[in-house]
């Protein structure tokens, strides 16, 4: 405010509440000059940022940006890592990586696009190396509370590939390839190639398995909307896109579907140079539309890294075709548990026109603890975010409760006891009577929890004393 602002009362109205004034009309002229380091959701990579990677040095735009190369070019070996990177990275991280492939839970599959937005030169810290990349000595023992298929997709699945847990929507595993492999992959039961050490269910594009899925869903009339996942919808044919859209457009009970693809965080490329997929694509938005239909994307980025000026592109080019693209996260210590990292991303998903619709809590996953967070974590994150942007650019925090309660609201448990790190939910459309536990990595827990966890012991006492808890409190 300056020196000779006017301070007649009826020009600076003070209200009276608790001492703090609210701020005048006069004040919020005076808003001081933003800080410039709040815009920089909208400076996006634009340079040849690959060509820092030795073995892309020559490569140019219109070959970097052809979906095939991409393909044909994704990392899925250690060998074929250190022939990509030669001298970018140092001898002791490469070591590390080699053992990390070979307990990882996880096939490796990463796109050059990826590869050439990791800082090599720190790649202990990088949040794309992070999510993607396994090294040996970042591995914390699993919870001993973790199973394999922790969201009892299987248990829950009436058809092979169709799991109907909620009353109204159903989830489609149409197939179980992806054109990257995450490591914290809730699916890593079925998704990607047998590994070392995990022999998968096999959930393979396949009609005969498909008319099974269509059958039930048209055999149940609640059903109304359908997520078309995987694996991930990016390996898809675009015949399959169209047949899948069309047999299901066609269901008098169905009346929205999505799309699940983590593609466009991954190689966004695809959707600049496939141009039979994205037509596919269209034309069932399109199709849809007609008949009063919502076709929507459902994507995953997890950090502002992974968006560039070639994702800005891709996105441009859904939003002039009037395709919505949404976005769930999952929240990974080292990745995007700041608010910081988090604001950002969700920023910048929000300028390229996607809708930060989720964050995840990190599920119960083999081999990733180091990626898992505590649920306060989350709840203080969720509390920075709220208000940052738009409301419907404002995602919503979520655990996807273990044991097939579905996804939660993080703030709505019945009682978190942050000393054993377990969350209790309710989920009274799932399971009126039934309690369902989260629980916080051991390694980041007060002493006195850790040292409960580490007597087995006490693990069904540890439980049995949190839920009884949570019935007795007020729901
Ligand atoms: C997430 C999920 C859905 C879709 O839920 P929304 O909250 O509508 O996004 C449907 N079925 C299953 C089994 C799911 O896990
Ligand atoms: S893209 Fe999705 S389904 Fe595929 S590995 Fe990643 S998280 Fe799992």
């Amino acid at each position: 405010m300056t020196a000779d602002a006017p301070k007649s009362p009826t020009s600076l109205p003070v209200v009276a509440d608790g001492g703090r004034s609210r701020p005048t009309q006069r004040e919020h002229r005076d808003k001081p000059p933003v800080d410039p380091t709040t815009l920089i959701h909208r400076e996006l990579v634009s340079d040849e940022f690959w060509r820092q990677i030795p073995a892309y040095k020559q490569i140019d735009e219109a070959t970097f940006l052809d979906y095939r190369w991409q393909m044909k070019h994704s990392v899925t070996k250690v060998a074929k890592l250190l022939e990509v990177l030669q001298d970018l990275a140092h001898d002791d991280f490469i070591s590390d990586i080699r053992e990390g492939f070979h307990h990882a839970p996880m096939a490796v599959r990463v796109s050059p696009y990826l590869l050439s937005l990791i800082d090599w030169s720190d790649p202990y810290k990088d949040p794309i190396r992070r999510q993607f990349i396994p090294t040996n000595s970042e591995l914390l023992p699993d919870h001993p509370k973790l199973d394999l298929d922790s969201l009892h997709e299987l248990a829950d699945a009436p058809v092979p590939g169709l799991t109907h847990r909620y009353p109204d929507k159903a989830l489609f595993l149409a197939l179980d390839t992806c054109p990257v492999y995450c490591r914290f992959c809730t699916r890593s039961y079925a998704v990607g190639l047998d590994t070392d050490e995990v022999e998968k269910v096999s959930l393979k594009p396949n009609n005969t398995r498909w008319d099974r899925v269509y059958e039930y869903i048209a055999s149940r009339p609640e059903l109304e909307d359908i997520v078309i996942s995987g694996g991930d919808a990016y390996n898809l044919r675009s015949d399959h896109i169209r047949a899948i859209g069309e047999r299901l457009l066609a269901m008098p009970n169905i009346r929205r579907l999505r799309f699940a693809t983590k593609g466009p965080a991954v190689m966004p490329q695809k959707l600049l140079t496939d141009h039979a997929w994205v037509d596919a694509l269209t034309d069932i938005v399109e199709q849809g539309r007609k008949v009063h239909k919502e076709v929507c994307l459902h994507t995953h980025f997890n950090h502002p890294n992974e968006i560039t000026q070639i994702t800005a592109q891709a996105m441009n080019k859904l939003f002039e075709r009037g395709i919505t693209v949404r976005n769930q996260s999952v929240l990974q210590r080292g990745v995007n548990d700041s608010t910081a990292a988090m604001g950002l991303l969700v920023k910048r998903l929000s300028h390229v026109n996607v809708h930060p619709y989720y964050v995840y809590m990190h599920d119960l996953v083999k081999g990733v603890d180091n990626l898992r967070t505590r649920l306060q974590t989350a709840l203080d994150i969720e509390k920075d975010i709220r208000g940052m942007t738009a409301g419907f650019n404002t995602p919503t925090f979520v655990t996807d409760a273990p044991g097939g309660g579905g996804k939660r609201d993080v703030h709505s448990y019945d009682w978190y006891d942050r000393e054993t790190g377990v969350s209790v939910y309710r989920s009274p459309n799932v399971d009126p009577n039934r309690f369902y536990c989260y629980f916080d990595p051991i390694d980041l827990l007060p002493e006195a929890g850790r040292a409960r966890w580490a007597d087995p012991a006490q693990h069904d006492g540890i439980i049995a004393e949190a839920i009884e808890t949570a019935k007795h409190r007020p729901s």
